[in-house]
Parts: C-alpha cells; structure tokens; sequence
C-alpha cells in the first residue's frame, strides 16, 4: 500500500516539521555549539517540561517507547514489586511493543479482549481474567483515547495491583482534568516520529509520581548507574538525546495546538462521513477532551476494498494493524484461545489520513471518497 506520493498521503511528516523549521533548527544550533550530546541540560528541561505538561513529579528520558514500559517493568521486578511468572493484564488488540516489555521481563501477558464500543480495555474483562497470580495491568491508550483509567484504577487498588499505562499514542489524553500518563502507578510514552509528540529519531519516557520508581529508573537506563564508573544494577544504555530532547521541547509547546487540529479533522470526518459501509468511531460529546486522535480508524466489513477504493482516489491509508499480536509468529504456541472481537478488528479496521497538517481540501477529499464507496 503507498502512502506518500498519494494527493492526501496517509502522514506527512515533511510537512509537520516544516511548520517548526526555524524553531527546529535554532533549537538543534543551541545543541551543537553547547558541545554537550547526552544527559545534559536539554534533557533534565525536556523531563520537567513533559513531567509539568502530564501534571506528574518525574519524568525520566529514554531512548524509546519499547524501552520505557520494558524498563519500568524492569524497574519494579528489581524493587521486588513485580517477579518472573508474575501475570500481566494487556489488551489483546494492542501494538506487539506493549506485550514485548512483559515477555521481555518474563513475566506473562494474559490478553483481554477490548470493549468494541471504545476498542480499549473493557473493565469488566479485566476483572474477569484477574487470577491469584495477576500483579499488574498494562491498560493501552489506543488509537489516542484514553482507557477507561477511574474504572481500571479501581479495580488495581481493589485487587492490588501495579498500573503501567501504555500513553505512547495519548500525550495529552485528558478526562477530568487528569492527563495520560497521571492515573496508573507509572507510564510509558513514545516519542517516534509519527507519534502525536514525534521527535526526529527514536525517544521515549517513563513519568511516575514514584520517587522510588523514578531513582531506579535513571539508574537502569544509564548502565545500573547513579554514579560515573559505579554501577549498582545491570543496566542499560537507553537514552534521550540532547537533540532529541532539544526537539521534544520545541513540539512540545505545540502540542496542544495540534492537538486541537487534529480533533477538527476528527469532527469533520465525524460530521462528514456517511456511508452504509463504513463504521466510524463513536465519542460522546463529554468524550472529546479523552481523545487526541492519534488515528482515526474506521472499520468496514470490506475493509480491504475500501482501501483500495481510497487509493484509487489519491487518499493514503493504513492498517493498525494488519496481524494480532497472539497471531503473530513471535509468540506462536503462546495463546490458544479464541479472541473473535480481537480478530474481528483486525479485518475489519483501516486509519483514514489525519494530522495537525490536513487541509481543508483534503479533509473534503476524503469525506467525498469516504461517501461514494460502495462495497
Ligand atoms: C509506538 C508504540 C509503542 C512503542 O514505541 P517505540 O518508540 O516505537 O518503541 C508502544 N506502544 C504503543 C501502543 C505504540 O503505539
């Protein structure tokens, strides 16, 4: 499937940095010259300003998504919270990273299916596949919506159990006034370049409101190490550049901005898209602060020729994701039990083009292609 070279390509990241160029480049400048690359000044501010923005006490950089719900897993087993056979609650129609950080940590991710209203976690199933052996909960931001946190928070504090959001696709997700990243105990964001807060490389961060946390993990990423040339864990090398930082902080003073962009795309489609084969998402109106749409996902019975359709028309498009994870090769022999809604979705759903930069022509574009599909 071609998403660039398309007259609405499904992301152009091109065009999102451009706007930010001379920020972008002063901010890099002020790098270069300071002669200093790692664990400087542009990250402790970058850590401050994202803690700040979350409305959480720590933030800790490091050098990617994966890394940071890895190590923070990590982080827990090495103070004795979380140990190996532990079980770990994670939704079955997540990105396979979610799931690698608990493998990875030998721990063992019992999948839930997602409630198909939201296609986040449904809390109900979660109670239902806690057992004597559950020790913690990887609740998953999906498509930029925010899980249903007071629910899932109740059910951990009830059970006893550890809360690692997975907030890589929800910087700034809010419900109550409360951010992604400020209900669970800890918190793992990406900063890949496609994401909401995209940096110009890989990058990642944990925020927790845990000092205890918070110390363990600055240890871990930088070699076991608190201090230089002493080493008090088997670390790590994971770290948030001074460069990436430097980036991270310019976007981050947009955020919100494009946050607000990217939800008038939403709105449009929303009003605009009317077609009998195409089922979009659903939000209530006191929804629309949960949700940063980070993608826009439709589901259609035909998903398939629906993407092609939208090809033909010009219109980029891609599939989040083509494979479940429980079906992926990675963990054959795994799981064996059916996960119908989770394979559902996986045939059924397609990401329509959506960012901070889509004009209003294009938005029109899809909503045209989008109505004369038919199946
Ligand atoms: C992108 C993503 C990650 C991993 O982030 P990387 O920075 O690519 O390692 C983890 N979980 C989810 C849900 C993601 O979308």
């Amino acid at each position: 499937m071609t998403t660039s070279g398309l007259p609405v390509p499904f992301l152009d990241l091109k065009q999102i940095n451009a706007h930010y160029r001379e920020e972008l480049i002063a901010a890099c400048t002020r790098v270069i010259d300071s002669g200093w690359y790692i664990a400087g000044e542009e990250l402790v501010a970058f850590e401050q300003e994202f803690a700040t923005y979350c409305g959480v006490q720590h933030c800790i950089g490091v050098a990617n998504g994966l890394d940071a719900l890895t190590l923070t897993l990590r982080a827990w087993k090495t103070l004795g919270r979380l140990k190996e056979g532990d079980e770990v609650l994670v939704p079955a129609n997540t990105y396979i990273a979610s799931i690698l950080a608990i493998t990875e940590n030998r721990l063992v991710p019992v999948l839930t299916e997602p409630d198909p209203r939201t296609l986040n976690v449904d809390p109900e199933r979660i109670e239902a596949a806690v057992t004597g052996r559950t020790r913690a909960i990887v609740p998953v931001h999906l498509y930029g919506r925010l899980a249903d946190m007071p629910a899932i928070m109740e059910i951990a504090s009830r059970r006893g159990l550890l809360v690692l959001e997975d907030a890589a696709q929800a910087h700034g997700a809010g419900r109550d006034g409360r951010r992604a990243g400020s209900w669970g105990d800890a918190a793992g964001f990406s900063f890949y370049p496609g994401k909401n807060l995209g940096a110009l490389g890989d990058a990642g961060a944990v925020v927790t409101n845990n000092t205890e946390l918070a110390d363990r993990l600055r240890a871990l990423r930088n070699y076991g190490s608190h201090e230089k040339y002493h080493h008090d864990f088997q670390g790590v090398n994971s770290r948030l550049d001074e460069i990436q930082a430097a980036m991270l902080r310019v976007k981050l003073r947009h955020l919100d901005e494009d946050i607000r962009l990217r939800r008038r795309v939403a709105k449009a489609y929303l009003d605009g898209i009317a077609c009998p084969d195409i089922v979009l998402p659903r939000l209530a109106d006191e929804e629309w602060d949960a949700h940063v749409w980070h993608l826009f996902v439709v589901q259609s019975e035909h998903r398939d020729l629906l993407q092609s359709h939208l090809e033909r028309s010009g219109i980029g498009s891609l599939i989040h994701y083509p494979v479940a994870p429980h079906r992926q090769t990675a963990y054959s022999g795994y799981w064996n039990e059916p996960l119908p809604v989770t394979e559902a979705l996986h045939r059924n759903v397609l990401s329509l083009p959506i960012g901070p930069s889509i004009g209003a022509r294009e938005i029109d574009a899809v909503v045209a292609a989008c109505n004369c599909f038919i199946a």
